[in-house]
């Protein structure tokens, strides 16, 4: 809208001075007990948020269109605009209406954005919060991510086909990008809901971006963090880290450290295998049905990141990988220990994200008892472990000693103090003699009146006189008209009522302003001493940053030994051989998600040098891709140090895990279902290696038979001969074709899904077996699914003669081959005669049946 602030009214004028100065925000301006949004904003916020679009007249000028919302409700309203993908600037009055000469003053005072929201109303308590900033170059993109919430902040350079997964595995919710790369990232978040923000190109120049980030570390050189060299690296963590500084308005004291990710140390993930094994989203989008769903005993929001951020980075080192078993095997062996410490744990609450609200100056004073409370948890670990869990008590003993910072909270605050500065009261007392003697003043009040009543009633010889207060005219002495011959010299007068006159005296009038400012004095001096707690303890941030690390260490720890032992995990055994051996193995998530009365049934698995490829047949919902799905998680789970759902095992490391499991549909990024799963097997064919994993599960089957079919064939081949990729695989396919391919090529074998077979059903066995299945079963399955009898006697007449064949021009489509409707009757009629029990009827039922049956079929 083309504006003229010659004609616009002053409000609209004032509107349109913020909105300037936030041009990519939709500006919140507040209006008496509204939150109102004009213009583009309106209709935006009205579409979002479901609010009527009005309009505002505006002067002479035309009217704005115009949206709002009660200010109350503004919790719930930014959350949807937020979660939408908006940034939001917050405008309030910032003085008195009542006091304000003309229009009162308005002034931006927060500015949120999906990837820098800090308030835990507007955060998911177990999930980060990233925004990101990503810079490319011709060969590599440096890719920095921050969590303001929490004060993580990483950073790494990688190669753009792994870009995708980097947005992916670290959910960012905002990317910077500068000006001139807009196209270059536009590919990797088409169809995601993160916010792009542009950046101008000078702030991606990584000489800047290497100062601002030594002199915010005070460091000489990024050496320390290893990143030395790492221009692109450097330049997205700077440009990401001024962003934030200068736009948010806040401070980044909690920023304390910047870890460089390094691939090479992690099983690399990518995001169709976290999509496809369904790690933290169901292919449904819930959490329900998900690895993490099952697997997340965590007692505190840190440990449950901290389990989520193993996940998106299983280890690829055995002694790391065997470090961590150990601190599990401590807690799993020792129960009472391991009990405790998760009581203890109960307790803790999120410290990371109390020191980023401290530092942001949105705090409140039960933030820092919390934090006092949850630091102390390290003293009662201390106590509780014995020094013989050697590995546990190592952890410990990295913690640094915060007894008498917590001592300074435990005396400064309250322990029922508020949660936030509305009232007074949360600074203990005893703690300062001013705060104690300005409360006196402020509690003896009432007494001090009583007595100065009962003093000037004997002065005066008045027994009716009366001191009293009230709010417009403050202290006075009430004198009934009848005795005002009697008042002293010293009273002045105040105010004329009809029976009475109101006095006050010198000692009157000081101990009123010493009252009403006293109770402003405590607040100033309250805060006073907070923010000087508040202070004392950033400068101590680092020190408590790395003690939570340990805190949230010590739950996931914990909670995965109670893992183990409640869902009957066992440690598997890490090496460097090329090998994989599971004996026993469960899916960890379907065995959980089984009715009552069905039990999972475990498989093995062996695969190495000689046994590369496994090709797996068996009927349809035998149980194939439940089976390739375990054994994926299931090194997942070893790699991140976890015990897993096997009876014995044996993990060669794996450095890449790719997986290609059913059909994912992306008709509106305009690719076909095909095209996607072509897209996935390349990536697989062109990154995976000798110690990879590949899953590949009915590659091919979106095209037609042959085509599909020749193209499995030679993804087999292709995986089985070249030199340089022999990454182990799982392929389960319903070509029975390639049963053949596994006789010609040397390492590989054929595995198939057990079936029993009685009369003309099927029971699934979910019983791995040798050898490759014989039948596909696939119109039984369809039986099973309730598809009418009509189109299954059907199914059954067109595979018979397709079998005999083998071609379809040989099929006649008329009447000949299509079922008649005495079939179909007959169909029914047979399958009615099936259903009865003849064992749970009695003889008059089953006259009752009989006879129902003859008026039915003649
Ligand atoms: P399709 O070929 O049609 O895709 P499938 O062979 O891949 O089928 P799954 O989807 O893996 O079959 O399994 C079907 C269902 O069988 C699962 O949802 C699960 O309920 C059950 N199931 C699979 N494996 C087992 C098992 N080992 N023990 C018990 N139940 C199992």
């Amino acid at each position: 809208m083309s504006i003229n602030m010659k004609t616009a009214t002053p409000v609209m004028r004032q509107f349109w001075e913020a909105k300037k100065k936030y041009p990519d925000s939709i500006l919140l301006f507040r209006m008496g007990d509204f939150y109102e949004t004009f213009d583009d904003d309106a209709k935006l916020a009205s579409q979002i948020l479901g609010i009527t679009l009005t309009k505002r007249a505006n002067g002479a000028a035309s009217s704005v269109p115009l949206a709002g919302f009660p200010f109350h409700s503004l919790e719930q309203h930014l959350h949807k605009l937020l979660n939408d993908g908006h940034r939001v600037a917050i405008c309030e009055q910032v003085e008195d209406s009542k006091k304000s000469k003309g229009i009162v003053k308005r002034e931006v005072v927060e500015v949120l954005s999906p990837g820098t929201a800090i308030s835990d109303r507007f955060l998911i308590g177990n999930e980060n919060n990233f925004l990101g900033c990503v810079v490319f170059n011709q060969e590599l993109v440096g890719i920095a991510f921050i969590d303001y919430s929490t004060g993580e902040f990483f950073c790494g350079e990688w190669k753009p086909n792994q870009v995708n997964s980097i947005i992916d595995r670290y959910a960012l919710n905002e990317i910077l990008i500068s000006e001139s790369q807009i196209e270059e990232i536009k590919p990797y978040i088409y169809n995601k809901n993160i916010l792009l923000t542009t950046i101008a190109d000078f702030l991606i120049d990584s000489d800047s971006s290497y100062d601002i980030l030594k002199n915010h570390f005070n460091t000489k050189s990024m050496k320390g963090f290893g990143l030395e060299g790492m221009s692109l690296a450097i330049s997205a963590s700077g440009a990401a880290f001024d962003y934030i500084k200068n736009n948010y308005l806040g401070s980044m004291d909690h920023i304390t450290t910047l870890n460089k990710i390094v691939d090479s140390e992690i099983l690399s993930l990518d995001s169709f295998t976290i999509r496809n094994l369904e790690i933290f989203h169901s292919l449904s989008g819930l959490e329900k049905g998900t690895l993490i769903s099952v697997i997340d005993k965590t007692s505190t929001l840190m440990g449950s990141r901290k389990l989520k951020s193993w996940i998106k980075r299983p280890l690829n080192c055995k002694s790391q990988i065997i470090k961590r078993q150990k601190k599990i095997a401590e807690y799993y062996d020792n129960d009472v220990i391991r009990n405790d410490t998760i009581d203890i744990l109960k307790q803790v609450s999120d410290i990371d994200r109390i020191v980023a609200r401290l530092s942001t100056n949105k705090s409140n004073p039960r933030d820092l008892l919390n934090l006092f409370l949850s630091l102390d948890s390290i003293e009662q670990f201390k106590k509780i472990t014995p020094s013989t869990l050697k590995n546990i008590s190592e952890l410990l003993i990295n913690t640094h000693n915060l007894t008498g910072l917590c001592k300074q909270i435990d005396e400064t605050i309250e322990i029922d103090c508020p949660a936030n500065f509305n009232n007074s009261g949360y600074i203990k007392n005893g703690f300062s003699k001013e705060l104690d003697a300005l409360r006196s003043i402020s509690a003896n009040a009432n007494d001090w009146l009583v007595k100065m009543q009962v003093s000037e009633q004997e002065r005066t010889a008045i027994p009716s006189l009366k001191v009293g207060f009230n709010k417009v005219f403050g202290y006075y002495i009430e004198v009934t008209k009848t005795h005002l011959d009697k008042i002293p010299e010293d009273y002045i007068r105040k105010q004329t009522l009809t029976n009475a006159e109101r006095f006050f005296t010198e000692e009157l009038k000081e101990y009123e302003v010493k009252i009403l400012s006293s109770e402003q004095k405590i607040q100033e001096l309250e805060m006073d001493i907070f923010n000087q707690l508040r202070k004392d303890i950033l400068d101590k941030a680092l020190l408590i940053q790395q003690n939570a690390e340990i805190i949230s260490d010590i739950d996931v720890f914990s909670s995965l030994a109670e893992l183990a032992l409640l869902n009957n995990y066992s440690c598997p055994k890490i090496s460097k051989e090329s090998k994989i051996s599971l004996n026993n193995s469960r899916h960890p998530v379907v065995e959980r998600l089984l009715p009552m009365d069905e039990d999972f049934i475990p498989n093995s698995i062996e695969l190495d040098n000689n046994n590369q490829i496994a090709i797996i047949t068996g009927p349809n919902m035998a149980g194939k891709s439940t089976y390739l799905r375990q054994i994926a998680l299931n090194v997942i789970l070893a790699q991140i140090g976890s015990y897993i759902p096997a009876s014995k095992s044996n993990i060669g490391l794996v450095d890449k895990l790719f997986t290609r499991v059913g059909s994912s549909d992306n008709l509106v990024g305009g690719e076909s279902t095909f095209l996607v799963e072509m897209n996935e097997t390349a990536n697989i064919l062109n990154n995976a290696t000798g110690k990879s994993l590949v899953i590949l599960d009915e590659v091919g089957r979106g095209t037609s038979t042959y085509d599909g079919l020749s193209i499995a064939w030679a993804i087999t081949e292709y995986i089985h001969n070249d030199k340089k990729v022999v990454p182990k695989t799982l392929f389960a396919t319903h070509y029975h074709e390639l049963i053949d391919l596994a006789d010609r090529l040397p390492k590989a074998f054929n595995l198939n899904i057990s079936v029993k077979e009685t009369d003309d059903k099927i029971v699934f066995l979910r019983k791995i077996v040798q050898g490759g299945a014989s039948k596909s079963y696939g119109i039984h399955v369809a039986e099973m699914s309730g598809i009418p009898n009509e189109v299954i006697y059907r199914s059954h007449q067109l595979l018979k003669k397709l079998m005999q064949d083998k071609a379809i021009e040989n099929i006649d489509i008329n009447n000949e081959d299509q079922l008649q409707i005495f079939d179909k009757k007959e169909q029914e009629f047979i399958k009615e005669i099936k259903s009865i029990n003849i064992n749970n009827i009695t003889p008059l039922e089953a006259l009752q049946i009989l006879s129902e049956l003859k008026n039915k079929y003649s």
